[in-house]
């Protein structure tokens, strides 16, 4: 009867993912249910207990806080705010809070469960959380902003600290935001505790390094990708989809290994150069010029064509659902780099696959950032600082090792390399929390 009932449970699972095929494009471009099809696929390839399956494939928490913020023109302004904590199953729960218009519960969940399956692809003790504040930080002062980190923090305060939940920086928050976050907590406590977030300024408790992390971890992804494809650095063409902390970072690391830039999407332009964009000169002139337009090195572009265009790697590092059905069969990158985490949507998975697009999955191409977190963490407990090659090589180490890791499990597995980071991680979450036990 139990082996029925699997079956059963299996077959509804498998009806669930063949449906994801019919859905309509707002329903294929929700987060939640991105993260729920990928979920159940590697759940069901895994042959998942039904049981642990529930266990994992829902948040454990989720906290919703309404903030009211003095605004500098003496209005009370009241932003809604989430922390949603997925998993502490491995460790503390981890991951980054954003600032956005555009966050919204489901989305904080889906990043949140990432931030799981992410911490257990690379290995490292933490479970997966993430937070987020709808608001549109580029509309707020520095003074409305830090009032308003302050008080969703305070918010917090008893979910989050060093043993328990540990935020970092994601789109729209810093390394300032970071000090606040980490002021305001160590303000409630009584004395200052640098372990309570990760991402902060090198000053007070950051890790050299952690700046450039998550782009330095893509550029090693993309060596090792080229070496498994038996592929040179000499002439490999890269287009970037965003120049945040993330693609900037990778652009500039990758342009320094000899990688040629051939493309740039930010949210205001995109700019080209078939030789390559000098990635150095043009950060100095986004610095100036506060944009990337106008850069002499490059000519204006199509923003939403520039992905499409013929490459050998092409790198969204900026939001979610960038390829889609609406445009995945028109890709012509040889190599899928996710800077971003789900840029690519479970239809827009299957036509890259039939079109043999060698995808290295959000969940371990951006690893490189929650990883350097996790030595920033270990730092701050120490009390002992490493030095930036130390932290660089550490992290280089275990992005190679994962790369390694996922790309075996794809193929003992005879699945695709986001499936076998899915798998790999989700055995290794279930594998603890049946050790640990259900507490009742
Ligand atoms: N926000 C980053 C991410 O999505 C970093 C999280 C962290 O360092 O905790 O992976």
């Amino acid at each position: 009867a139990a082996k029925k009932k699997e079956q059963d449970k299996m077959a509804t699972m498998t009806l669930e993912h063949t449906e994801v095929k019919k859905l309509t494009l707002e329903e294929e471009t929700n987060p939640w249910e991105a993260q729920a099809a990928r979920f159940d696929l590697a759940a069901e390839k895994l042959k998942l207990d039904p049981g642990i399956c529930k266990v994992l494939r829902s948040p454990a928490r989720e906290i919703i806080v309404h903030i009211p913020v003095g605004m500098d023109d003496g209005t009370i302004e009241v932003f809604t705010g989430y922390r949603v904590q997925h998993s502490i199953a491995r460790g503390p729960a981890k991951g980054g809070i954003r600032f956005s218009p555009d966050v919204s519960l489901d989305e904080v969940r889906a990043l949140a469960s990432w931030m799981t399956w992410k911490c257990a692809v690379v290995n490292i003790p933490f479970g997966g959380a993430k937070g987020g504040v709808i608001c549109d930080p580029k509309k707020m002062s520095q003074g409305e902003l830090e009032r308003m980190t302050r008080r969703y923090t305070a918010e917090l305060i008893e979910f989050i600290g060093p043993e328990k939940d540990v935020p970092a920086p994601d789109m729209g928050t810093n390394e300032q935001t970071m000090a606040w976050i980490m002021d305001t907590y160590s303000m409630h406590m009584r004395q200052t505790v640098t372990s309570v977030v990760t991402g902060k300024p090198v000053n007070i408790g950051g890790s050299r390094g952690r700046r450039e992390a998550t782009g330095r971890g893509i550029a090693v992804v993309c060596d090792q990708a080229l070496k498994a494809l038996d592929m040179p650095v000499q002439g490999c063409r890269v287009i970037v989809q965003g120049f945040g902390n993330v693609g900037s970072n990778a652009a500039k690391i990758l342009f320094d290994k000899g990688y040629t830039i051939i493309g740039l999407a930010e949210y205001d332009g995109a700019l080209s150069n078939p030789e390559g964009l000098d990635i150095g000169a043009l950060l100095e002139h986004r610095a100036k010029a506060g944009t990337i337009n106008g850069f002499a090195g490059g000519v204006a572009v199509d923003k939403s064509e520039l992905l499409t265009w013929p490459c050998e790697i092409l790198i969204p590092a900026a939001t979610e659902n960038v390829i889609t059905s609406q445009n995945a069969d028109k890709l012509q990158c040889r190599i899928l780099c996710e800077g971003a985490n789900g840029p690519t949507t479970i239809v827009a998975d299957d036509i890259l696959e039939a079109k043999g697009v060698f995808v290295i999955p959000d969940i371990l191409a951006n690893a490189g950032g929650v990883t350097t977190s996790y030595f920033e963490w270990v730092q701050d407990r120490m009390g002992y600082f490493w030095t930036e090659a130390e932290v660089n090589q550490r992290l280089e180490r275990i992005m190679i090792d994962s790369f390694d890791d996922v790309l075996s499990y794809a193929k003992s597995h005879q699945v695709n390399n986001r499936t076998a980071a899915y798998m790999l991680a989700i055995d290794r979450v279930a594998y603890t929390t049946k050790q640990r036990g259900i507490y009742a």
